[in-house]
């Protein structure tokens, strides 16, 4: 982990380097700082909810997680791979969804000299609600 932050320029604090451990463990995953939080108090780390913010942001900044804002809402992604997201928002859930399942027709476009770095799609759904007596 100390390797991966000085690779980005991040000074490799024994926090961050924990931060870091945790939000590598489970595979691709999309972290709330409030999850990461829960999750270092619950790993034995005393850190402050401001600290587990910055370093989330600090990381994104880095290329090392992506943030992903949902109105209100924040997440960091875990996922390194080119993709897009799914949002169900009725379960306030953010999933990923793979570059190939949306196809992009043409770009918009962008100021002189601008190019394009990346398009970040958010696919918003809400479940229709079942009716018991409907059958
Ligand atoms: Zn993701």
């Amino acid at each position: 982990m100390d390797q991966e932050l000085k690779a980005v320029g991040i000074r490799p604090t024994r926090q961050r380097t924990a931060l870091l451990d945790l939000l590598r463990r489970g595979g691709n995953r999309h972290m709330a700082a409030e999850q990461l939080y829960r999750e270092a108090f619950e790993a034995g780390l005393r850190l402050s909810l401001a600290t587990v913010y910055n370093a989330l942001n600090l990381f994104a900044q880095a290329g090392l997680v992506r943030r992903v804002d949902v109105g209100e809402r924040t997440w960091f992604c875990t996922n390194p791979h080119d993709h897009h997201h799914l949002y169900d928002e009725g379960a306030s859930e953010l999933t990923d969804l793979a570059a190939q399942e949306l196809c992009l027709i043409g770009t918009p476009t962008l100021p002189d000299g601008a190019q394009l770095v990346r398009a970040d799609i958010i696919v918003r759904f809400r479940r229709s609600k079942t009716r018991p007596d409907s059958f």
